[in-house]
Parts: structure tokens; C-alpha cells; sequence
């Protein structure tokens, strides 16, 4: 049910944390991976790891705020392994954080762009490579914040992942009817190279915002992921999916 053999997928912010967990459990499931982000030797180490454990991948390093980039993700997946089934957008940056009045322009387009606009370039170009193969599943890395939990100083994060939310919901209505299904995924803090909680007291702070009292490791994530992925969400779409540790609903 969550096996993932036969289908093609692109996996973006693939070089460090969530999307490296995510390529690899996605690769071990038997899905031939296409994996993206900037730094090209730590893709290059994700393509032998997952080469070594039998399974297909191949990097492409770009920068996904660019269209040229997008398009040619998806043109690699149909020229390599012949089709797109499975797109999971996931790059992401916290980007400046402050008082609004401290934030600059140049800062909040940084942020949108490479949170959501880098989105909405993936999918224009994942859709209709899934659409020509009758459906796909198409997932974007949200948060909690900006949709269940205001975090002071996170103007811009919160913002532009607030907007996956809305993007989420618009493609899938939109592509339903043609086998495509959307899904927003939610994660808690997650233990990875950018998350925010650096000092044993930030650590701590953030720990107990979860109701488990700790935060997730990237695997976690990536099997939330693998779920939306595979045929185990069938009739699931345009939803926001949480695997948050139950940060959204903790008061204590
Ligand atoms: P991470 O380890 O810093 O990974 C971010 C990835 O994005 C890296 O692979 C980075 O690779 C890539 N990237 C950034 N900008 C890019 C660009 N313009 N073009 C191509 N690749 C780019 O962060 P993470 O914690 O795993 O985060 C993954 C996603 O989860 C993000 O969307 C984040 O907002 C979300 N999230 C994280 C947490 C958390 O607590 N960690 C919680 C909720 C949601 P390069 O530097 O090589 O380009």
C-alpha cells in the first residue's frame, strides 16, 4: 500500500534534513527519484547512498526560484525514467526574522520566493507531466506556523507558507478531476541543519510546545510524506496534513 515501485518522483530540498529523509525512504520504496537542491556534492553523496542500497536516483542542482530550473526537473524525470508521478516540494527558509518595521522588502520576496513561488513554478511544470500519466501526487512543505500557531517574528515564513496552504486547495480542486491529488504537509519542528532551536534553552522551549514534548526526527517526516505519496492516500487531497507532534493543539 505505501510501496512506491514503479513510480517517479521528484524530491526538492533534497541535499540536507526533511527532503534528503524523504528521497532516501522514497528510493527504498522502489520509486526512481529525481533529487534537487542547490549544493551539488551532498547530492551528489544522497545518489551513492541510495545507489548503494540498490535503489535509482539522479541530482540535478539548481535553484528552484528559477522557472528554468522547475522545468527542467520535471524534463529530466520523463527523459530518464519516463514520466512524473510524484512531486514533493519541499524546499524551504525561514528566511529574516524581527519586528516587522526591522523586516526589509528585499527579505520578505526572498522568503516568498523561495518558499512559495518556488511552488508554484514546481507545479506549473509537475501537473501536466502528471496529467499525461492520468494522476499524480503532488505535496508541498508547510508549517505550523502561519496556519495553526502565530509565532512572533516570523512574518514572512508564516506568510508565504500560509499561501502553500491556499495553493494546495486551488490545485486540487482544480486537477481532481484529472487523478491529480494535492496535499499540503505539516510538520512540527523537525531536528534538521536549519531548524531555529540551536541553544539547549531554544530546544527545550520548542520541545515542550509539542504535546509529545520533543521534536520530530526527519524520517518521521518523510514517512508522513511517503503516506501522501503512495496509493495508502488514495482519496485524500487538498488537505493539510499534520505530522506536528501535536503542536497545534497545545496550550501547556
Ligand atoms: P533544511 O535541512 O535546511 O533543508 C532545506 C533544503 O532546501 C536544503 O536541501 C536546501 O539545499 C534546499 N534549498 C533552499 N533554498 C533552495 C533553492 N532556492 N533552490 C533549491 N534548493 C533550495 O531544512 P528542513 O528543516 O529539512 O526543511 C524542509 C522543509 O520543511 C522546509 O520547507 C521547511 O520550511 C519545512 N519545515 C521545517 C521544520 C523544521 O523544524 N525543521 C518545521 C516545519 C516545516 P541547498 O542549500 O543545497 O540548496
Amino acid at each position: 500500500m505505501f510501496a512506491l515501485a514503479n513510480k517517479i518522483a521528484i524530491v526538492t530540498g533534497a541535499s540536507s534534513g526533511i527532503g534528503r529523509a524523504t528521497a532516501k525512504l522514497f528510493a527504498e520504496e522502489g520509486a526512481k527519484v529525481v533529487v534537487a537542491a542547490r549544493r551539488q556534492a551532498e547530492l551528489d553523496a544522497l545518489v551513492a547512498e541510495i545507489e548503494e542500497a540498490d535503489g535509482t536516483a539522479i541530482a540535478l542542482a539548481g535553484d528552484v526560484t528559477k522557472e528554468a530550473c522547475a522545468k527542467a526537473l520535471v524534463d529530466l524525470a520523463i527523459e530518464r525514467f519516463g514520466g512524473l508521478d510524484i512531486a514533493f516540494n519541499n524546499v524551504g527558509a525561514v528566511g529574516p526574522m524581527g519586528p516587522i518595521s526591522d523586516l526589509s522588502l528585499k527579505g520578505w520576496r526572498e522568503t516568498l520566493d523561495t518558499n512559495l513561488t518556488s511552488a508554484f513554478l514546481g507545479a506549473k511544470y509537475q501537473v501536466p507531466a502528471m496529467v499525461e500519466r492520468g494522476g499524480g501526487s503532488l505535496i508541498f512543505t508547510s508549517t505550523f506556523v502561519g496556519h495553526t500557531v502565530g509565532m512572533p517574528g516570523m512574518t514572512s515564513y508564516a506568510a508565504s507558507k500560509a499561501g502553500l496552504i491556499g495553493l494546495t486547495q486551488v490545485l486540487a480542486a482544480e486537477y481532481g478531476p484529472k487523478g491529480v491529488r494535492v496535499n499540503a504537509l505539516v510538520p512540527g519542528g523537525t531536528d534538521t541543519p536549519s531548524a531555529t532551536f540551536k541553544t539547549p534553552e531554544s530546544r527545550a522551549f520548542v520541545e515542550n510546545l509539542h504535546a509529545l514534548k520533543r521534536v520530530a526526527e526527519p524520517e518521521e517526516i518523510a514517512r508522513a510524506a511517503l503516506f501522501l505519496a503512495s496509493d495508502a492516500s488514495s482519496f485524500t487531497t487538498g488537505s493539510a496534513l499534520f505530522a506536528d507532534g501535536g503542536i497545534s493543539i497545545t496550550r501547556t
